[in-house]
């Protein structure tokens, strides 16, 4: 199997867009065939070379590599439209030869008042087929003197034209409806019809996987192959995302650029996942699968015609499982990044690193992404600034006693683990005669900054004797400013 995925460089990439490209990776890898990346930038006022990269970066980070296309060679090179001109102009010309294709005189100015007309009246809006009629002769002598013209399809005016669709068997197209559609502009650029029916040839692609939003495109393909007398590819046309509330995906439901959930620090297995299972299912009830496991069982049977529901919760939550199946070492590599971002570590930094390691298990079960780890462990990394809204904690008799007398004994003790700060801790807490869940939190909110932290004791641990008992010190300071002012 040959398969390609063909995005138009004029944004960021979609998910939807991801998951296309994902069902071509896994056919491809299952069939051990190859997959193809095709740049589609013939749309020179929207692309950009930005998003060329960023749709290139979001492919890899997905771990979707491709085997042919820009960065990866490929003897069908060049794999971006804009160097490719001469094959569609070929292809036209060939069109035009035939008789399949006819010059259309028709300004872009007198296209467009025809087809207000019609809509205002009710009409048809499809171009009314007009220069279909000028002879050739005619036509060869108006393109003699100059006037621009675009080349048209001449679509059959009886019969109809079948997709066999893969997910939603036949649809039959009434070629009446179909309009006599543009093949090269009057500038002489291709249209997307014309450019996608010549790559796919002439990289000899077998099938092709695709949002159901192009169907309407499929029969004018065809079409077109017929008129080269190719043999057309299989087509499978993948059903539409829809959020929670059955609209089409958008951004009134969350993010839809696949960098905002790596920035969010979603694991790229879990996104896999996800994305799988957007239209696919290996049973009814198996949901976790690893890349190995859908490479090994994905196919289009079981592709669904019906619309894909995008469920963000489910999405935080099967995330949140991949982050429970990293060990200590993965999950600090992977959080590492986040903090970097946020300035509380070098990117070289061993010691760092190794704290990372030993925080791992006091995260583990209580991040459902990557960059919720940030606020947990800052205070690992850097001096507290106490949050406003636990600063009160840190004030009155009674906490201040908590927080002195926590000192004295955590001075004393005389190994600094876990365990042995819990059972000083919890003794001093009832011999004060308090309750232990509000007692620790005056000692929590000194140590790590906040009201809510990792587990107190292995945090306390982790930090260090020295300073938790600065923090603690520094804490009895400020409840003393806070007293006098
Ligand atoms: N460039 C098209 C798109 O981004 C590709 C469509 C196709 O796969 O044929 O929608």
């Amino acid at each position: 199997m040959r398969l390609r995925f063909a995005p138009s460089p004029t944004g960021y990439l979609h998910v939807g867009g991801a998951r296309t490209a994902l069902y071509n990776w896994l056919l491809a890898r299952r069939s051990g065939g190859s997959f193809i990346l095709r740049i589609e930038d013939t749309d020179l006022s929207r692309s950009t070379e930005e998003a060329i990269e960023a749709i290139m970066a979001d492919l890899r980070w997905l771990g979707l590599e491709w085997d042919e296309g820009p960065g990866a060679g490929g003897e069908h090179w060049p794999y971006r439209q804009t160097g490719r001109y001469a094959l569609y102009q070929d292809a036209a010309r060939r069109l035009l030869r035939q008789g399949d294709a006819y010059r259309c005189f028709c300004s872009p100015e007198e296209l467009r008042e025809r087809r207000e007309k019609a809509l205002r009246e009710g009409g048809n809006p499809m171009y009314d087929r007009r220069c279909r009629a000028i002879p050739e002769e005619e036509a060869r002598r108006m393109e003699g003197e100059g006037r621009p013209y675009a080349l048209r399809f001449r679509v059959p005016e009886e019969g109809e034209t079948m997709v066999r669709d893969l997910i939603r068997g036949e649809v039959v197209f009434r070629n009446r409806e179909i309009e006599d559609f543009v093949l090269l502009r009057n500038d002489g650029t291709p249209t997307y019809n014309l450019a996608v029916v010549v790559d796919d040839i002439d990289m000899r692609i077998t099938h092709v996987v695709r949002g159901d939003d192009h169907l309407p495109n499929t029969p004018k393909q065809l079409l077109i192959y017929r008129a080269l007398s190719k043999e057309p590819p299989a087509f499978a046309h993948l059903p539409m995302i829809v959020g929670t509330d059955g609209k089409p995906l958008s951004k009134r439901h969350g993010d839809v650029a696949v960098g905002y959930y790596r920035e969010a620090g979603f694991l790229p297995e879990a996104m896999v996942n996800f994305l799988a299972l957007l239209g696919w299912s290996l049973d009814d009830s198996t949901t976790i699968m690893d890349r190995g496991t859908l490479v090994a069982n994905f196919s289009l049977d079981r592709v669904s015609s019906k619309p894909a529901v995008w469920d963000t919760d489910k999405l935080y939550w099967m995330n949140a499982q991949y982050i429970m199946a990293l060990d200590d070492r993965e999950l600090a590599e992977a959080v590492k990044p986040f903090l970097v971002r946020e300035g509380l570590m070098a990117d070289d930094d061993p010691r760092g690193m190794e704290k990372l390691r030993l925080a791992a298990p006091l995260i583990r079960e209580r991040i459902k992404v990557l960059a919720d780890a940030v606020p947990l462990l800052a205070f690992l990394f850097r001096e507290v600034e106490t949050e406003e809204d636990s600063r009160d904690f840190l004030e009155g008799e009674e906490n201040r006693a908590v927080l002195r007398e926590a000192g004295k004994r955590l001075l004393e003790l005389e190994n600094f683990h876990s365990k042995n700060i819990e059972s000083t801790l919890r003794a001093m807490v009832e011999e004060m005669g308090l309750k232990p869940r509000r007692a620790f939190q005056p000692i929590r909110v000194a140590v790590t900054g906040s009201k809510v932290s990792p587990p107190l004791f292995e945090s306390m641990e982790l930090l260090g004797r020295e300073k938790c008992l600065q923090r603690i010190a520094r804490a009895l300071e400020a409840g003393r400013d806070a007293a006098v002012s």
